[in-house]
């Protein structure tokens, strides 16, 4: 048997197209969205995700400005930044892009952006809203990129056992708090590093979410037959066959394909998705403080 494979890239790219008519209506009151994105230092995967996020913001109609700062900036200049851009009336949405250089707290950065500018979701008060049961808010991208997948495929939770491996609070935590709140039901279970029996929890898993940053950690046999898995890892290997010198893989083992009733690919399963709901989000911010 052969997954389903989940297409995220074509589901990230219908939801962009349904945003269509709500940015020609803010353009119609004069309003062009306009995302922020700072990026620190020189990390060459988190240029690659700028650069991705700044291609779907010109697909989209989404102004978007970079702001790049030296690697060995202080956290008092990135905080000033952020400052610039909260009172920056034509800058709707702010992302500054993860990781930040060593010795940055980045909480203390998500917080310091307006909770009404914060679209990657991750503000004390954005989380605040969804950990007290409302997910209409500016939610964390990936874990609400994941709940569109599962949405337009069709793919009941209503009681069944979801595990969420990795508890970060940017895509694990969330996660988990959007399957078991009330309308989606899921039963849900958190593993991460500390858990015991992992593989054995895994088995009893109708749906796997799999975000924890290392290459193919979850092997095929700890797959149920029919489940659904949702790969978030973007992990570099080498690989000398290519012109790059690397290849992208998920957190679960390819061979889990055969395993599982429906898989999202690593690329384009969760990456692009990501993405959607982030031009999401800035229309949404972009909506309510235009009002
Ligand atoms: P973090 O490093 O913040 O969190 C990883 C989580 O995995 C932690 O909770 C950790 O547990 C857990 N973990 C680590 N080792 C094990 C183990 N042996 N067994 C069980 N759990 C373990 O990562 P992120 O959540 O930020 O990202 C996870 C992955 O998703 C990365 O590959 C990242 O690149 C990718 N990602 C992809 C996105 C996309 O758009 N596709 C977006 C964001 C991230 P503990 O808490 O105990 O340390």
């Amino acid at each position: 048997m052969s997954a389903t494979v989940l297409d995220g890239k074509k589901i990230g790219r219908v939801i962009e197209e349904e945003l269509n008519h709500r940015i020609i209506n803010l353009q119609s009151k004069a309003i062009i969205p306009h995302l922020a994105v700072v990026i620190v230092g020189d990390d060459p995967a988190s240029h690659v995700y700028v650069r991705n996020k700044e291609m779907a913001c010109e697909r989209c109609g989404i102004k978007s400005t970079r702001i790049d700062l030296e690697g060995d900036i202080s956290e008092k200049e990135i905080l000033d930044t952020v400052h610039m851009l909260n009172s920056d009336n034509s800058v709707h949405g702010i992302l500054v892009q993860s990781p930040l250089p060593e010795g940055i707290n980045e909480s203390l950065v998500t917080d310091a952006i307006s909770p009404q500018k914060d679209v990657d979701g991750f503000h004390k008060m954005n989380l605040g809203r969804l950990v007290q049961g409302d997910s209409s808010g500016l939610l964390p991208c990936t874990p609400a990129g994941i709940m569109k997948i599962l949405e337009s495929s069709d793919i009941d939770l209503s009681g069944k056992n979801a595990l969420v491996i990795g508890r970060s609070r940017i895509v694990g935590m969330p996660m988990s708090i959007l399957l078991a709140q009330r309308g989606i039901d899921a039963t849900v279970t958190i593993a991460h590093s500390r858990t015991k029996n992992l593989q054995d929890i895994c088995r009893e898993a109708d749906l796997v979410v799999a975000a924890i940053g290392r290459p193919e950690f979850v092997k095929s046999e700890w797959i149920k037959p029919g489940a659904t898995v949702i790969d978030v890892g973007i992990n570099r290997v080498k690989d000398s066959s290519r012109k790059s010198g690397y290849r992208l893989v998920g957190d679960v083992d390819s061979d889990a394909s055969n395993v599982a009733g429906n898989i999202t690919p690593v690329p384009g399963g969760v990456g692009p998705m990501t993405i959607a709901m982030l031009m999401s989000n800035t229309i949404m911010a972009t909506e309510n403080q235009s009002k």
